[in-house]
């Protein structure tokens, strides 16, 4: 069963914890029993008094349930569908309109069960409107391509070692705090590696660096608290900001701007996690501290707000 839920799967890049937490949400763990209703592209009637005379056909009228030849057909009929456009149009917001095309009425407990799947298997927190919007990234294997927004943004991975920590709990995430730096050691102020020495000397742990060059370097893990905020205080009050913020890493000297490329990928990435979590402040780190910090230097707000309202 788990082979054959794995291999339909890869058949048709669908997470298979998705179709796993289906199947545990349509009928809690008599699973091969599931899902009798005409509306569920699933249903696989072994108990059909068919059965008596051979593995039941499918049955293609949909107000009547369906029956296909045997579970593996029911699985890819399944995976066939969900595939379809105004499945993954729906996936694009969160889980509560994915489930209201999927299930066609409210139904909580089924988006409960999900939830918790994917809570228990990965530690994965996702609500009824968690994560606020690309519910797909958790149904398909192939969400990347699916959207062009996220399709564009190429992120290269280059964790350190220092100045971050995995929280015991997953973390929530509603803030963005945006930084500027340079190699201020070396000949290169446009130095990654050298940049990077210096987060290292003073552990410092921003989840994201973009380059001069507009390349955006992956430094900590979202999941993870980056150590990139210091002593800090939001405008509503809170302080301890890096446990739920992002960092991100602007990479020029303090005398100059942002350059446009940079702007453009800041935006970018900003739109992506925007789409990914509920953010409620996107702040720059002398907001957050003013009597130590000055970064980002020379930060046109109006028209990085324009950017990303456009
Ligand atoms: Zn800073």
């Amino acid at each position: 069963m788990a082979q054959l839920i794995v291999d339909v799967s890869k058949e048709y890049n669908i997470n298979p914890l998705f179709l796993t937490g289906v199947m545990v949400a349509e009928s809690g763990f008599g699973t091969v029993s599931f899902s009798r209703w005409y509306n569920n592209p699933m249903a696989y009637h072994w108990q059909n008094a068919l059965m008596k005379n051979g593995l039941p056909t499918y049955e293609p009228n949909p107000s009547r349930n369906r029956k296909y030849k045997n579970l593996k057909i029911g699985f890819q009929e399944f995976a066939k569908g969900i595939r379809r456009n105004i499945y993954l149009k729906a996936a694009r917001k969160d889980l509560d309109a994915f489930h209201l095309l999927y299930v066609g009425y409210r139904a909580n407990e089924w988006m409960g069960t999900i939830s918790k799947v994917y809570n228990d298997v990965l530690g994965i927190k996702i609500g009824s409107h968690l994560p606020v919007n690309n519910i797909g990234e958790y149904i398909y294997t192939d969400w990347d391509k699916l959207t062009k927004q996220s399709n564009d943004l190429k992120i290269i991975d280059k964790f350190i070692s220092w100045g971050h920590h995995t929280p015991k709990k997953p973390r929530t995430i509603d803030t963005i705090i945006i930084h500027s730096a340079y190699n201020a050691l070396g000949d290169d102020i446009y130095s990654v590696e050298g940049v990077l020495y210096e987060f290292k000397l003073y552990n410092a742990g921003p989840h994201y660096l973009i380059a001069r060059d507009g390349t955006i370097y992956r430094l900590v893990p979202e999941g993870d608290i980056g150590f990139h905020a210091g002593t800090s205080k939001m405008p509503d009050g809170r302080t301890n900001v890096n446990n739920f913020s992002i960092g991100i890493e602007l990479l020029y000297h303090k005398n100059e701007s942002p350059n446009e490329i940079q702007y453009q990928k800041l935006v970018k990435l900003v739109k992506k996690l925007k789409s990914k979590y509920k953010i409620d402040y996107i702040l720059g780190h002398k907001d957050i501290a003013p009597s130590r910090k000055t970064d980002p230097w020379n930060f046109d707000w109006q028209k990085f707000n324009e950017m990303l309202n456009y």
